[in-house]
């Protein structure tokens, strides 16, 4: 059984972009009232008193867009000042990122993954869903200030999705080869955007990969990280291309991981309502943090179960109906 030692704790459920893959145009979401958002004080009391003693040590911060939280460089001191902390990361859409990538960088994030699908600043509008403003450029000054800052390796996520950036792979690739940047190809999920979903929706990462060894040649790189992507490299290449298969490969065994949505849910699986908590609720309730780690030691155990769950019951090919946005990517 995997050690779960990792937390994905969304911030916010808002977000500055609209993804087609994400946020349905025109869907009308029920964002979180702002008095119902776990607050600065809860989330590290819950780091402190419940997650770190159960042996979490990997924290992600993301969203919705989290560089949206007020005071979120405050929360990233905080949260890195912790003694036991290993690692912690954030997934942004980078478009923040100009203006608070020294902050951050200083207050003691040390890895940052930026999502960027394309770049070409049209497809880029597209898949962002802004049809007017450019936005690639600003998302892109804040991909350079985040490595100049000394985010490094910078990861950059990819969500390939059919007829609209698969003919960028190779140029997406392309930046593993000059510079220390980690380029994550993931496969589309069916998870919010129905409509988007058809037979092939999604790119397989094996296809991804025979483009890319088809023009350079590709050899699995030993570097691994905290997550499920599987990790290559162009030969000769400063950084990696890694492959998060969620949908081509069953990655359940390997999960080591739990999410926290911005309102307080503990999620165990991704993709399954199953066991989760409230744990907001549990803290405004003025339980105290002794039982509510007792709570949380016990969804450690069924976790596995739970994993796999979505899988038994036949349903994995369905469609989920929190975006990731609301679960908190
Ligand atoms: N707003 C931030 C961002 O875009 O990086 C953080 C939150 S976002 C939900 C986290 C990651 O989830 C992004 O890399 C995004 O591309 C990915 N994502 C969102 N919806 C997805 C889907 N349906 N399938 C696969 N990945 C998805
Ligand atoms: Fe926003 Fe990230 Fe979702 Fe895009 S993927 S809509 S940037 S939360």
């Amino acid at each position: 059984m995997n050690r779960v030692d990792y937390l994905r704790i969304s911030l916010i459920d808002r977000c500055n972009f609209r993804c087609q893959y994400c946020l349905p145009e025109g869907a009308e979401l029920d964002y979180i009232l702002r008095q119902e958002l776990l607050t600065h004080e809860e989330i590290m009391t819950l780091l402190k008193e419940v997650f770190i003693p159960l042996g979490f040590s990997k924290f992600r911060l993301t969203g919705g867009e989290p560089l949206l939280r007020p005071g979120i460089v405050d929360l990233v001191t905080d949260i890195a000042s912790l003694p036991a902390i290993e690692d912690l990361s954030m997934t942004t859409n980078g478009f923040l990122l100009s203006s608070l990538a020294k902050d951050l960088y200083q207050a003691g994030l040390k890895r940052i993954n930026v999502s960027l699908d394309s770049l070409n600043a049209d497809t880029f509008k597209t898949i962002i869903g802004h049809k007017k403003a450019d936005l690639w450029h600003q998302t892109w000054l804040g991909i350079q200030t985040a490595y100049e800052v000394g985010f490094d390796p910078l990861k950059l996520n990819v969500v390939v999705i059919p007829g609209v950036n698969e003919t960028e792979i190779e140029a997406l690739a392309a930046l593993s080869i000059n510079k220390n940047w980690h380029i994550r190809f993931i496969e589309f999920m069916p998870i919010g955007n129905a409509g988007l979903f058809s037979d092939r929706a999604w790119v397989p990462s094996e296809e991804i990969r025979e483009k890319i060894r088809q023009k350079w040649g590709l050899i699995e790189s030993n570097i691994k990280g905290n997550g499920p992507a599987d990790v290559f490299k162009i030969p000769g290449a400063k950084g990696t291309l890694g492959f998060i298969s969620q949908m081509s490969e069953c990655f359940c065994d390997r999960c080591n991981r739990m999410r926290l949505s911005a309102d307080g849910w503990l999620r165990p699986c991704l993709l399954n309502e199953t066991g989760q908590i409230d744990l907001k609720k549990l803290l405004r309730n003025g339980i105290k943090t002794t039982e509510i780690k007792e709570k949380v030691a016990q969804l450690l155990v069924i976790k596995p179960d739970i994993n796999y769950k979505q899988r038994d019951s036949g349903n994995d090919t369905g469609i989920y109906n929190r975006t990731m946005s609301q679960i908190g990517g």
